[in-house]
This record gives structure tokens, sequence and C-alpha cells, in this order.
């Protein structure tokens, strides 16, 4: 998750995501699935 005016950068973990990615995978016989999901908005800091 990235701050698009300051470019503050936050892990997200999100158990919902990973799900989808694997079933998503799975339906196409892939396995060892990595994935990189970006979100950009503004930060509490820039938002204020
Ligand atoms: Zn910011």
């Amino acid at each position: 998750m990235v701050c698009r005016s300051c470019g503050a950068a936050e892990e997200i973990r999100e158990g919902a995501i990973e799900d989808w990615v694997a079933r998503v995978g799975g339906e196409h016989g892939y396995t060892q699935l990595t994935h990189s999901v970006e979100i950009y908005g503004l930060c509490a800091v820039c938002a204020a």
C-alpha cells in the first residue's frame, strides 16, 4: 500500500488475497504461487 503523495509504503498481510491467489492459481493448475498487489492512496498524514 503506497501513499500517492509522500511515497510512504506499508506491507499488507491480507488473508483474503492469499486465499484468492491460491484458489485462482489452483483452478489453472499452478502451484508455488507468488503475487504482488499494490494499492495506492493517501496515508493518514497526507489525508489530514
Ligand atoms: Zn503520505
